[in-house]
Parts: structure tokens; sequence; C-alpha cells
């Protein structure tokens, strides 16, 4: 209960706990699932009867509009357990402001805040064995919404939905990461979807980027899509240049995703007197920097990997390796981060919920 608002969430605990049978040494990103996970339904122009239930299959018929349309957006986020055994979410307010413009877009009904809050701290309190102490471990969140309407006439579902799983999370570790800037497919254009959490944003990724894997590349970086000229954003991360000791990043816009982690870093830049400029990033400025030995650091920003350094990209055929850097920004950003996730540092900007 919250503001004296109760939404009544039913809960229907899991028989036995699975817990026993995962091997949390070896987990692989998003392959298992906690005991629980929220469901709620969009029926008669309302959100109603919010549920935590056993994590299980769900039934749809196959003209739901999900299948046919791709009616669908998502979130991601992560939940931290400090030393003390408390569980702390990182800026999850965020997060739901996003899913719910992310709706807007496709649609799709917003979800009411409260209840989100209100129903995740009660997956978590029913599920907080599986957020695992130690630095690096958390509990990977994904909520959604799909369109269940039966029909296939291409018109918005009328009815939807939602609901929230939870995977346990090792330290995110993806090997070396290549990438490669987009030359010739696009991930997004002007007043198009590129800034929402749209399932088919991600979809429509996974051709050109096995193209790049066949290169050697593990990602690509999305320029505009109308000149291929400016560094937008990476697949499922935000991207950063350091040029010297200045950072640079392209300002969101209808194409890029507002991310989290990405104005976490800025706001974390400003604080430590790091320079930063937040304007539009051109291919040719960080091919030539990188040919004058002055580009020091590529990284992604984001929630599943916080900081993921990159070692090279390719362009137009050449390839550039980017040296290794003692004072790494990636690495004094990631430690930041994660010490105000896992309540190891005053949270300063009142992150932590
Ligand atoms: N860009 C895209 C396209 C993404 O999918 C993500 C992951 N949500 C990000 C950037 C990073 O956002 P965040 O820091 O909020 O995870």
């Amino acid at each position: 209960m919250r503001n004296g608002i109760s939404h009544a969430i039913d809960v229907v605990e899991a028989p036995a706990s699975k817990i026993d049978s995962v091997d949390f040494d070896n987990l692989v990103f998003g392959n298992v699932f906690t005991d629980h996970m929220m469901e709620c339904d969009y029926v008669d122009g309302q959100w109603q009867n919010p549920t935590i239930k056993p994590y299980g299959p769900i039934q749809l018929e196959p003209s739901a509009k999900v299948f046919h349309y791709g009616q669908a957006i998502f979130e991601g986020m992560k939940a931290f357990k400090d030393d003390e055994d408390q569980v702390w979410l990182f800026r999850p307010e965020a997060n739901i402001d996003r899913f719910n413009k992310s709706s807007v877009r496709l649609a799709i009904p917003e979800f009411p805040k409260e209840m989100f809050l209100e129903g995740l701290e009660t997956l978590l309190n029913l599920d907080r064995d599986w957020i695992k102490k130690g630095l690096g471990n958390s509990l990977y969140i994904r909520p959604f919404v799909i369109a269940t309407e039966p029909g296939v006439s291409a018109s918005p579902s009328k009815s939807y939905k939602f609901m929230i799983i939870c995977s346990p999370a090792k330290a995110y570790y993806s090997g070396e990461v290549r990438v490669v800037f987009a030359e010739k497919f696009s991930r997004a254009a002007n007043g198009g979807v590129g800034y929402a959490k749209a399932a088919g944003n991600y979809g429509a990724q996974f051709y050109p980027t096995n193209l790049a894997k066949e290169e050697g590349y593990q990602q690509i970086i999305w320029t505009d899509a109308n000149t291929h000229e400016y560094l937008e954003e990476a697949g499922t991360m935000n991207i950063f240049f350091r040029v010297g000791d200045k950072l640079l990043t392209a300002p969101i816009s209808d194409r890029i995703l507002d991310g989290v982690t990405r104005k976490s870093v800025i706001a974390l830049a400003e604080e430590n007197n790091i320079p930063i400029e937040v304007r539009r990033v051109t291919v040719k400025e960080i091919v030539e920097a990188a040919k004058k030995g002055e580009l020091k650091e590529i990284f992604g920003a984001g929630t599943a990997a916080t900081i993921n350094p990159i070692k090279g990209f390719g362009h137009m055929g050449e390839k550039y390796e980017l040296p290794e850097q003692a004072e790494s920004y990636a690495k004094f950003f990631k430690s930041k981060l994660m010490d105000i996730q896992y309540n190891r540092a005053e949270d300063k900007f009142d992150w932590r919920y």
C-alpha cells in the first residue's frame, strides 16, 4: 500500500520453489526465471485484477494481435542486494515513465505507476532469495505488455496483458566487444519508434547484427537513417566516445532510447568534472580521432552490462583497435554506478529505491 491506495494484488504462491535446481554459478543471461510472475489484464477499458502467481505458460488465441502486428512493449531493469540483505532498485520510476511513453507510442493504454511499483515490490519480496548478494549479481526484471485481442484486423487491440518476469543474472561479461558503424541498415527513423522499447525494434536488428557477426563484430553502432554520418546508439546500449579527455554522446531524439544508465553517466560526469558534450557525434570525427590516436575509449551504457567497454570498431572495411586505458572512464563509471546500486556509497542523486 502506497499513498493510501491499495490495488489489492492477489497473491498465489508457488507450492514449491525451484531455486534449489538452479546453478547460480553458471547462469546464462535471461534463461532462468524466478518462482513468481506478475500478471494484470486490460479489459473493458481498465487494468484489472493484478495477480502474482507461479511463473508459467500463458494461453493466447493464435489470432491475438501481438502475433500479427507486434503491438508489444517492454522494459529492462535490475534489483540488487547489499551486504545487509536489503534489496534495491535503481531509478525504477525512470523505467516506469519510459514504459508508459513506449505504450503511448504503440497505442497501448498506460499502466498505473503505483500498481506497477506495488506489484514489483510484492513480487521481489516473494522471490527475494533469488537475488544473490555480491557485486555483479542481480535480478534482471522484465516488465512487458502484449496485445491480446483475438482478430487479425490491423487496428489497436482492445485487450492487453501486462506481465513482470524476473531472471537472476551474474556479472555481465560478453567477451571483447568490437562494433561496426552502420552503413546500410538503420534501426530508427525520424517520427518512428526508436525512442520506444517496442518489441519490433529488437527483432529488426537480428538480421543486420548476424551479418555484422559474420564480419567479426559483436554489435552495430547505429547511425542516423538519412545520412549514416552521425553515431547514435547500439542495439541495447547508449554509446559514449572519449576523445582526449572529453566524453561525447548523442542527444536523445525520437530515434534514440532515453537510457537510464546514459543519463546517470552524464550526471556522474558532471559531478566529477569530466568534460562531457551531449551533441551529435559524427562518424568522421571519430574515425579521424582514431587515426590520430586521440580516440581513447568507446563504451556502451545500459542496464544489462552497466558499462560495456568496446575494444575496436569497423567502418568502410577498415578496422580500428582502441588502446588499453590505465585510467579508464568506463571503469570509473562502472564502479561509481555499482557503488550506488549495491548501497556501498552515498546516494547523492537519490537513485536507490
Ligand atoms: N538503447 C537501447 C536501444 C536499449 O534497448 C537500451 C536498454 N534498455 C539502452 C539504450 C540502455 O537503456 P538503459 O540504460 O535504460 O538500460
